[in-house]
C-alpha cells in the first residue's frame, strides 16, 4: 500500500475558488498503482471517488462524502521524434503551465497560446482547453485512460475524444474515464497563431518583428495577467460561462437592439457570442454580494472575495443566467464542473 488516505480534509487549498468545504477522504495519486488502489478502496468501502487535478475548473457546493483523489503523477518524455515533429507524453498530474514552458525550452512549439492556463495535463482534455485561437485538439495525439467500470486501460485517438468547443467525450461520460497520461504532437518548426485578440499588436508594440514561440508565450502571459485575477490572490475558476453559440437569426435580433454585440460567425453558420460582453451589458460587471462577485475587469469571471460558499457563487451564477435569458434570449452554460 503506498496510497496515503487522510480523513476530513479541507479542500480550500485544492480548488482555485478557495471554497472551504471538506472531503470525507483525500489522497494524492503519484502513479498508476495509487490510482488502482484508490479505485479498489472506493469499491470495497462503497465510497464515491472524485478525481481532481489543480481544482481550477471546479465549483464545490458543499462537503463531499467521497474519496477525493488528486492526480500528482509526474513525468514528461519524448516518445517519438522525426521530420521536425515530436510526440511528447506527459503524466496526468503534471501542472499545465510548467509543461508548456518545458516544451518551449526544448524548442517545441504548438502549446504557446495555451500559456498560463492553470490546472493539470490530465484535466486538459476534459474540456479541450482553449485560448487565443488554439485548442488542445490542435496539438493532441492520443491519451491513455483507465475505464473505472471495467478497470481496463484504453487508448483514445483524436477522433475517439470527440473534442468540441470546451467539450469532449469525457465531459459527457462523467466519472467513467480516469485520464492517466496524454500525448501531444508538437513541432520543432514554429507555426504561430497570432491573429487572435491583441497578440500580434502586443508583439509589434514590443518591437518584435520575427516572433518565436517563446515571445508569443510571454506576450500571452502578460495579456492574461493584466486582465485575469490570479487565483492565489482572488479566488476564481476562470471563465464561469461558456461563450454561447447561437443561431444566426438570434444574433441578428440582438444586434438590432444592441449594435455593439460582440459576435463571431462559426463555420457551420451559427454565431459565437462573447458571454462576457452580454454580462457586462446587463450591468453585472463589478457586482458584489457578500463575498461572491463578478470581476471588475472581466465579467465572465466570478470571484470569491474571501468566504463565499459554493452555494453563494452558484446563486449569483443562476441570477446572471436568468437575467441574460430574459434580456437577450440566450442561455448561458456554466463551464466549471459542479460537485
Ligand atoms: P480540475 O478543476 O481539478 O478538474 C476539472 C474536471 O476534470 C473535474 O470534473 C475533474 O473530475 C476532472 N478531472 C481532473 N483530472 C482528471 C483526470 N486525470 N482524469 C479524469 N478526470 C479528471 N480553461 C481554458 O480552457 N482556457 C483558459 O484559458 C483557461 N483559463 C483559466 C484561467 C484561470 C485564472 C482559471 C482559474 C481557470 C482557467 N481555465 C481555462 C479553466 C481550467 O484551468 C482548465 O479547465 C483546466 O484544464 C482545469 O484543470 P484542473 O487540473 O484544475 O482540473
Ligand atoms: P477576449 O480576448 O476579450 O475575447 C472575448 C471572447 O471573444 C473570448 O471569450 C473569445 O472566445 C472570443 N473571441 C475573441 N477573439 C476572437 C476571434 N478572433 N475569433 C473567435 N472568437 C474570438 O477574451 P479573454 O477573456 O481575454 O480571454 C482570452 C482567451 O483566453 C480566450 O480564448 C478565452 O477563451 C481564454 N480564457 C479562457 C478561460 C476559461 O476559464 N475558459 C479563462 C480566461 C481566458 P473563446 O473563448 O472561444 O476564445
Amino acid at each position: 500500500m503506498s496510497l496515503q488516505i487522510q480523513s476530513n480534509v479541507s479542500l480550500k487549498p485544492f480548488n482555485t475558488f478557495g471554497v472551504d468545504v471538506r472531503a470525507r477522504l483525500f489522497a494524492d495519486a503519484h502513479n498508476d498503482s495509487d490510482v488502482r488502489e484508490a479505485l479498489a478502496y472506493s469499491a470495497a468501502h462503497k465510497v464515491e471517488l472524485l478525481v481532481i487535478g489543480g481544482g481550477s475548473n471546479l465549483l464545490l457546493s458543499g462537503d463531499l462524502d467521497a474519496l477525493v483523489l488528486r492526480m500528482a503523477s509526474r513525468g514528461i518524455r519524448i516518445t517519438h521524434e522525426d521530420c521536425g515533429a515530436a510526440i511528447v507524453e506527459a503524466e496526468a498530474g503534471e501542472p499545465w503551465h510548467p509543461f508548456v514552458q518545458e516544451m518551449l525550452a526544448r524548442g517545441l512549439s504548438g502549446v504557446e497560446n495555451l500559456s498560463l492556463i492553470p490546472g493539470t495535463v490530465g484535466a486538459a482534455p476534459m474540456q479541450n482547453i482553449g485560448a487565443y485561437g488554439v485548442e488542445l485538439k490542435d496539438v493532441f495525439h492520443s491519451l491513455v485512460a483507465l475505464d473505472r467500470e471495467s478497470g481496463e486501460l484504453r487508448e483514445f485517438s483524436l477522433a475517439d475524444c470527440a473534442f468540441g468547443y470546451r467539450d469532449s467525450v469525457f465531459k459527457h461520460q462523467t466519472g467513467r474515464w480516469l485520464i492517466l497520461r496524454v500525448r501531444f504532437k508538437l513541432s520543432f518548426a514554429a507555426r504561430l497563431h497570432l491573429d487572435y485578440g491583441p497578440v500580434r499588436q502586443r508583439l509589434q508594440e514590443q518591437g518584435i518583428q520575427a516572433p518565436t514561440p517563446m515571445h508569443v508565450s510571454r506576450a500571452i502571459c502578460e495579456i492574461r495577467s493584466e486582465k485575469l485575477p490570479d487565483p492565489a490572490v482572488l479566488g476564481n475558476a476562470g471563465s464561469f460561462f461558456k461563450n454561447p453559440i447561437v443561431c444566426a437569426e438570434l444574433a441578428e435580433r440582438i444586434k438590432q437592439t444592441h449594435p455593439g454585440l460582440v459576435a463571431y460567425p462559426q463555420p457551420d453558420g451559427q454565431v459565437k457570442l462573447a458571454a462576457g460582453w452580454l454580462i457586462e451589458q446587463a450591468g453585472w460587471k463589478g457586482f458584489r454580494e457578500g463575498d461572491a462577485g463578478v470581476h471588475a475587469l472581466q465579467s465572465l469571471v466570478l470571484v470569491n472575495y474571501g468566504s463565499a460558499s459554493g452555494l453563494d457563487l452558484l446563486t449569483l451564477a443562476q441570477r446572471i443566467q436568468a437575467d441574460i435569458l430574459e434580456r437577450f434570449g440566450v442561455t448561458l452554460e456554466m463551464e466549471p464542473n459542479l460537485y
